[in-house]
């Protein structure tokens, strides 16, 4: 079957483009630290509030911008709607910010059949997002970690902790954090990002109702890209997945 065979009839060419949900960072971008090249103002991706901003390589801004004309491309990130906003690539189509708590439509519309089941999700969750909280503060008396509960339209919907220094201080957290979760949450650890989502909320979920209530979509070519190993169940909805050479994903791999 030809793309053009499989895409419904009457559509606008730009809707016969492949649709590619992509992760952002460690993805397309990554923080300066993490640059492999020097950084340069011309590829700033993204602001960060902290100073810390994200920057793409040569390479990978020309994949992006070349990308941004070949598909339809659907940013998929734990970014809440107020990260993705201070993010310089100019995407044109649907959105899937927190991990996949908000879906906003072309015009920045929020999903509202999605804000409403993210909701009950989220009043079941809170809870226990507070518990981790506070039992984080708890183990933080000399501020090695900066932590907070990611919010949409007021309602919260994860628990991330970040380290202040190295990486590996996140392991004196990792434990009991996991413990105090249980089944209600899925643990996320990749680099300095140790978060906690609610069952229920996720990229795969959000990617999945996408597809499920957008026909062109469901019709067409789907590609998906990222780095995490909780990238790989929103991945496995396309027709292919692509994985950065040095990631979390990658490197999961080469064990085997
Ligand atoms: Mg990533």
């Amino acid at each position: 079957m030809t793309p053009t065979d499989a895409s419904p009839p009457g559509l606008p060419e730009s809707a016969q483009r492949p649709v590619l949900f992509t992760d952002l960072d460690d993805t397309l971008f990554q923080t300066a630290r993490k640059m492999t090249e020097p950084v340069c103002a011309s590829r700033l991706a993204a602001e960060a509030t902290n100073g810390h901003h994200s920057y793409m390589t040569v390479s990978q801004a020309a994949m992006t911008a070349w990308l941004l004309k070949a598909t339809c491309l659907v940013p998929v990130t734990a970014r809440s709607t107020e990260a993705l906003s201070r993010c310089r690539i100019p995407f044109d189509s649907w959105k899937i910010a927190s991990n996949g708590a908000v879906i906003l439509s072309p015009d920045g519309k929020i999903e509202r059949d999605w804000s409403h089941h993210i909701s009950r999700l989220s009043g079941e969750a809170e809870a226990g997002l507070e518990a981790l909280n506070a039992e984080t503060a708890k183990h933080n008396a000399v501020e090695r970690f900066r932590h907070w509960i990611v919010r949409e339209e007021g309602r919260p919907i994860y628990f991330c902790v970040k380290s202040n220094g190295e990486e590996a201080w996140l392991d004196d957290l990792e434990g009991f954090l996991r413990t105090l979760a249980g089944e209600q949450f899925v643990y996320h650890r990749n680099g300095n990002n140790l978060s906690f989502t609610p069952q229920g909320i996720s990229k795969r979920a959000a990617v999945a109702h996408l597809i499920d209530i957008r026909s062109e979509i469901r019709h067409g070519i789907i590609l998906a890209m990222g780095d995490s190993l909780t990238d790989l169940p929103f991945m496995q909805l396309a027709n292919m997945m692509m994985i950065p050479p040095a990631s979390q994903v990658a490197s999961a791999i080469g064990k085997e």
